[in-house]
């Protein structure tokens, strides 16, 4: 050991308000704190389900499905919740289904979606395959949409450079 002997450091004493203010520190209006983004990180770097939305940029929703043994996950993952290998493929999945359920939003929407209140939430099962996804719903007020309504994959840019899925429920028939 040193024999140097240790001097003790004098303590660091605050005394009133903090001499420094914070500086400002503000961020751009549009930015969404981090923790409270609703929607997910799909940059490169921010994910690794970037094919994921890659496939959406091209208008798809797809997701993973695993070649051992033919199980078909939501949300895509990147392991297989059944066998848990890593090796999986990636399908295209239906691009219509039907309202199994849905909700309105009247308050306390996610930053970001606080101009749309009031807006529709629902499960949508997709045509064809065993799959209940949660999404918007758009296209129709909450009031006017039915359970087993038929309802289309949409794609939409978020205004921020990246990408989401939502379900558009076809308009009323014209009188
Ligand atoms: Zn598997």
């Amino acid at each position: 050991m040193s024999g140097a002997p240790r001097t003790k450091r004098p303590r660091t004493v605050l005394e009133g308000p903090a001499a420094t203010p914070a500086p400002e520190t503000a961020a751009p209006a549009e930015a969404t704190p981090l923790l409270l983004d609703f929607l997910p990180r799909e940059a490169e770097g921010e994910t690794r389900l970037g094919r994921f939305f890659a496939r959406l940029r091209e208008g798809k929703l797809s997701t993973t499905r695993c070649p051992r043994d033919g199980a078909l996950a939501w949300p895509p993952r990147l392991v297989c919740p059944k066998c848990h290998q890593g090796e999986l493929d990636w399908v295209d999945l239906p691009e219509t289904g039907h309202l199994y359920a849905f909700s309105a939003v009247l308050g306390g929407a996610p930053l970001g979606m606080e101009a749309e209140v009031p807006f529709a939430v629902g499960l949508v099962d997709l045509d064809g395959l065993a799959l209940r996804l949660f999404g918007r719903v758009v296209g129709r007020p909450w009031t006017e949409l039915r359970v087993g309504d038929s309802v289309a994959l949409e794609v939409y840019r978020t205004g921020d450079d990246r990408v989401f899925y939502r379900f558009r429920a076809p308009g009323p028939p014209a009188a």
